[in-house]
This record gives C-alpha cells, structure tokens and sequence, in this order.
C-alpha cells in the first residue's frame, strides 16, 4: 500500500547518508526529486537504482497529483531535497498534507539539517530556538520580517544566500540593534568554519572578505524586551466595548 517518505539527506558531506535512508531509498517504488540531476549523483555514488521524478516548487500542482496518484496506485515514494530535510525551506509540505488528508502514511526518516547543525556549535542558546528559514529577498519586506522578529527572545535560525549577506547583516544591525551571531558557513564540508561575534564585527567582516559558500544566520534573541506596558490591555478592552452588535 502506498507511503510516503520524507528522507534526509546531506547537507555537503556524503558520509551523513544515513543506513536506513539508503535503505528506503533503494526499496521505494520511485524517489521524488526537488532536482532530480542533484539526486541522481546522491543515486549514483551510494548505486540506488530507483526510478526519479521530479516535484520541485514550480510543479507542486501537476507533480503533486502525480505522487497522489502514484500513493494511491499503492506505490512508496520517496521525497528528498537538494540538501537536508524535505520540507524545511524546500518543497514538501503541500504533499505532506495532502498525503496525510488521504491516509497515507507519511513516515519520517531523519538526516543533517543545516540550521540545527549551526545551532547547536554555534554556542548561543539552544532553546527556546525560532526557526525563519529565508528572509524575503526584497528589501523592504525583509525590513519588515526584521520588524516581526525584533521582540523575540528566542535564539533565531536563518537561511541566507552568499550574495544577500552582507545586506542582510546590514539590516538586521539597523532593525535589531547589535547583538550576538555566529554564521555558519559550509557545514560537513571541507571549509566549515564558524564566524562568532557581534552584528557589527559580522558587518566588518562581510565588507572584508568575498563571501562564498552556504551560509546559515544563528542570532542572538532579544536580551532587553520591556513588559509591555498595562495600559495597552485596558486600551485594548476599551475598544471592545465600543462594538456594536
Ligand atoms: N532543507 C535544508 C535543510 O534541512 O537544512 C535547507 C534547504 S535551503 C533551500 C538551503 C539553505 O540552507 C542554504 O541557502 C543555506 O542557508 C542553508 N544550508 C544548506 N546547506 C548548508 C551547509 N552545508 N552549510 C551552511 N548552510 C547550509
């Protein structure tokens, strides 16, 4: 009967592939792509010979039917990303749903996952941790998100791409003030290495350097937040009891 699988898999160094993922992997029916150039590397070094499909973010509609239909034929599917965990920051949640609405069982097998992996070396507090994920790539929208995420006094995990660094830095110092961060750069692979500071000498940092690689953002949370004030709650009950009804 049909499954689906959500499979982790490397984020830079192969030796992560877990036992049961190349397991899974090999006795599925079919694997599921983000790219299928990208998986059929991952196929051809650990042999699987799994037939591909691809379900990337531009067919979610089409290639999410496909799979249904292939789940409801009875058949195990395998979804996989580029890097890490389906879903995080990659496609997979729709079909996750969808999967789950049918009764499907959708089964987990864990692997690397870069902002995890950047949490937990970067030495600021684990938990409570906020997961954002990628920060929209126009300015003013990310200025925003930067707004949303001010008052939080959770450690924040992100997602940025090389060329948006520096930028990025510059807007979260504006936004958040300086605070403590620590990027992440090409976790598992051969240059990992962990940049550990202030926003400011992160900022230094970027104007120095040509910046090159995969990068995760693990930001200190907000170590000043200020009650918010009781008015505000009575100000609030007031303009309840202004409605009509
Ligand atoms: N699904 C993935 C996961 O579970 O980590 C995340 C995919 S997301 C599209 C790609 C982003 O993850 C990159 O832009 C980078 O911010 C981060 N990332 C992925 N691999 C990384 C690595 N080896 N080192 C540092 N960051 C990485």
């Amino acid at each position: 009967t049909g499954c689906l699988y959500l499979v982790g898999t490397p984020i830079g160094n192969l030796e992560d592939m877990s036992v049961r993922a190349l397991r899974i992997l090999k006795e599925v029916d079919i694997i599921a792509a983000e790219d299928t150039r990208n998986t059929k590397k991952l196929c051809n070094y650990f042999t699987i010979e799994t037939p591909l499909i691809s379900y990337h973010e531009h067919n979610i509609e089409v290639g999410g039917e496909k799979l249904l239909t292939l789940l409801q034929e009875g058949k195990t599917i395998a979804l996989v990303s580029d890097a890490g965990l389906p879903c995080i920051s990659d496609p997979g949640a729709d079909i996750v749903e969808k999967a789950i609405a049918l009764d499907f069982p959708v089964v987990p097998i864990p692997g690397p996952n870069a902002a995890l992996s950047a949490l937990i070396a970067s030495g600021l507090t684990p938990q409570p941790f906020f997961f954002y994920g990628f920060l929209n790539r126009h300015k003013k929208e990310r200025k925003q998100q930067l707004e949303q995420l001010k008052k939080r006094q959770e450690t924040i995990l992100l997602y940025e791409a090389p060329h948006r660094l520096k930028d990025t830095l510059k807007d979260m110092e504006a936004i958040l003030g300086n605070r403590r961060i620590v990027l992440a750069r090409e976790l598992t692979k051969k240059f990992e290495e962990f940049l550990r500071g202030t926003l400011q000498e992160a900022i230094e940092w970027s104007q120095t350097e040509e910046i090159r690689g995969e990068f995760c953002i693990v930001l200190e949370g907000n170590m000043n937040v200020e009650e918010e004030p009781e008015e505000t709650y009575w100000q609030d009950m007031s303009i309840v009891e202004h409605v009509e009804y």
